[in-house]
């Protein structure tokens, strides 16, 4: 990875501003609420509208000292956490792939897991709304790196890659709830690896995040055991996207080294 300030710079403002975008999404879709309607951003304590001054990403939560104008109420800590991470992972986007198509690709992707695994968080839902918007605007990508290339087969390998998504954790979903006689896992976890699928475009990938989901997954829950407040319900989108994310950047390697140490020896 190489990083020119001059494209990391701009890379970096661009994140912020769609991070601030995400927050909307975040907070809005699962309680039925549109991006674009209501139309300003408003307090969740006192709904007073959030002043344009006051809705610049990061900056104004550390002058605000994450408090409401209006109203002294605390403002989540979510809000410039979901803005540095964007941010930083537009700057790993373009670090990785260059000013590319590759590079929009990787930014869009990291963008819808991180607004989902916060809304599984938050919510203990994968809404399909999110799931699915993030379906088209994946295979929209995937039709653009088509024609630029022509050929149909980024489209191909997108299609490829959701159906094995969603039929391997279909089955994982299906034998563990078999086993546990309870709900292993939501259905929104299936369809979520459905629209990773369609980004990875690779089922190698795709069962490689599966793999990696389960081993970043066994860690937090073996120290969410030795946490003093217990959730029952533990939400597996993160694990997911987290799993997905390393997948896309350093899945190849991985790949490539286990086959080496592994298959031959
Ligand atoms: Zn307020």
């Amino acid at each position: 990875m190489r990083l020119a300030p001059e494209v990391a710079a701009p890379a970096a403002l661009v994140g912020l501003a769609l991070g601030s975008f995400l927050n909307v999404i975040i907070h809005r879709v699962p309680i039925g609420e549109t991006a674009l309607t209501p139309r300003r951003s408003y307090c969740p304590h006192c709904r007073a509208p959030i002043r344009a001054r006051d809705n610049v990403p990061l900056l104004s939560y550390v002058l605000l000292r994450g408090r409401c104008r209006d109203c002294d109420g605390a403002i989540s800590v979510v809000y410039p956490a979901v803005e540095a991470a964007t941010g930083a992972l537009c700057v790993v986007a373009v670090s990785r792939f260059g000013v590319t198509l590759a590079a929009l690709h990787a930014a869009v992707f990291g963008c819808f897991l991180l607004a989902l695994a916060v809304t599984d968080v938050r919510t203990l839902r994968l809404p399909d709304r999110l799931t699915g918007v993030g379906v088209g605007a994946g295979l929209a990508l995937a039709a653009a790196a088509g024609v630029l290339a022509g050929t149909p087969r980024p489209v191909a390998a997108a299609a490829v890659g959701a159906i094995v998504g969603v039929t391997v954790l279909g089955v994982v979903r299906a034998a563990g709830s078999a086993a546990m006689r309870r709900e292993a896992m939501g259905l929104g976890d299936v369809k979520f690896l459905g629209m990773i699928g369609v980004y990875l475009a690779d089922w190698r990938l795709v069962l490689l995040t599966v793999v990696l989901s389960a081993v970043v997954g066994s860690v937090m829950g073996l120290a969410l055991r030795f946490a003093p407040a217990r959730r029952v319900e533990i939400p597996y989108g993160p694990f997911l996207a987290v799993a997905a994310g390393i997948s896309l950047v350093y899945g190849d390697a991985l790949i490539d080294a286990y086959v080496r140490v592994i298959l031959r020896g």
